[in-house]
């Protein structure tokens, strides 16, 4: 029986080839008139174009967009931000530019034009996030959401098969989390499978061609459903364990995605058969091999399968289950120690999941 809420979130998409030229007039529709390009160090080049792009509505740029948003960038931003008094933000960059963006709308509420360059997700979501202390905290704000966001596969071209195929794959985590989402309804759902199905043809074959513009395109339409559905429903033990790997023992965010989706996947397999069922039509394999054929697409593109292999310290499996385990989040499964530990044991040695 449908039974279900669901709160779309607003947002104007703009997507396809070469609509990075269209930055000045979506920005004139917002009515920003004083804009602070962010970026990376590393994407400043593309800040500029942006701002030449922007003309005379750019009043500066900030380069120092850095991984998990320190609080110290944030008050170093906020001072930029309140000298040049800016009117809006462009972010260009991946999940960490954005992350900074959203920063800024969280202390200002000045409104955010997303240009994504990666397959995070996060330009389509209200979450926020930022670090203290090494300790990452997060909330839903409204405010964070950027207001128009430009996907120009062109943008993505640069991304090598290293960054492309984790970002890839975090992407495919939060649709199949949402596949078994405590709040999942029929709309995500079907932008969830769609998701999958996109990113899973794609990434095959950007990481052998990739200035296939067919294939990025298709890539980060996955990308923009993915992150669509992270912003709309609750996510589960997957995320939890990810948040746990990346926040305690400073694993690389897309990496750790990359490991745990197949075994979080396995782990729910019996309590979640509609989503294995989606996930299953999405990669063209039975209901019972959803699993299995994500750890063989983490394969095919060359991407880590162990998290042994991204820096995990095997006598940290026990304190990693502790943590996990506390607290936890909704879960098709209910969520028990021993289960929880031997799923971090496979994804540790990165077997296949069903061959242990
Ligand atoms: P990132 O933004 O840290 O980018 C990684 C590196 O790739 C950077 O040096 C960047 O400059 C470079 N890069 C980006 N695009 C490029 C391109 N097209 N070509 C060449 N180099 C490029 O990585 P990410 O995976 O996009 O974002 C990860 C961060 O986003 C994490 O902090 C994560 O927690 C956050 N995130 C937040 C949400 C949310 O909803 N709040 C969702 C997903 C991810």
């Amino acid at each position: 029986m449908l039974d279900f809420n669901y709160n779309a979130l607003s947002g104007r998409v703009i997507f396809g080839p070469g609509k990075l030229s269209q930055t000045r007039a979506e920005a004139e529709a917002l009515g920003m008139t004083k804009v602070l390009v962010l970026s990376t160090p590393h994407q400043r080049d593309l800040a500029e174009n942006v701002a030449d792009l922007l003309g005379d509505l750019v009043t500066g740029i900030y380069d120092q967009a850095v991984m998990h948003v320190p609080v110290e960038t944030i008050a170093d931003v906020m001072d930029v931000v309140s000298q040049l008094e800016i009117d809006g933000c462009v972010s260009i960059g991946g999940g960490s530019t954005v992350g900074l963006a959203k920063a800024i709308a969280l202390e200002s509420g000045l409104p955010i034009l997303a240009i994504p360059t990666t397959y995070a997700g996060s330009e389509m979501t209200p979450v926020w996030g930022m670090t203290k202390d090494g300790i990452k905290t997060t909330g839903r704000d409204p405010r964070v959401l950027p207001k128009t966001v430009i996907y120009d596969p062109e943008l993505t071209v640069g991304l090598p098969d290293f960054i492309s195929g984790p970002s890839g794959l975090n992407a495919i985590a939060h649709c199949v989390e949402a596949l078994y989402s405590e709040t999942q309804n029929p709309v995500t759902s079907l932008m969830a499978e769609e998701g999958i199905r996109a990113l899973g043809e794609s990434l095959p074959v950007i990481v052998k061609q990739p200035d296939n513009m067919e294939a990025r395109a298709k890539a980060l339409y996955g990308a923009w459903l993915s992150g669509t559905v992270l912003g709309a429903v609750g996510m589960a033990i997957h995320h939890k364990l990810c948040h746990t790997l990346g926040g305690s023992f400073n694993l690389p965010h897309a990496e750790v995605h990359t490991v745990v989706i197949p075994h979080a996947t396995y782990f729910n397999r019996d309590h979640a058969p509609q989503a294995m069922s989606a996930i299953g039509r999405a990669l063209n394999v039975e209901a019972d091999e959803a699993a299995g054929a994500l750890y063989d697409l983490a394969v095919s593109i060359g991407a880590p399968v162990s998290l042994k292999d991204i820096g995990m310290l095997e006598g940290d499996l026990e304190k990693a289950a502790d943590i996990a385990t506390t607290n936890p989040y909704y879960n098709p499964r209910a969520i028990e120690r021993a289960g929880v530990r031997e799923l971090l044991e496979n994804a540790y040695r990165g077997t296949r999941p069903g061959s242990e």
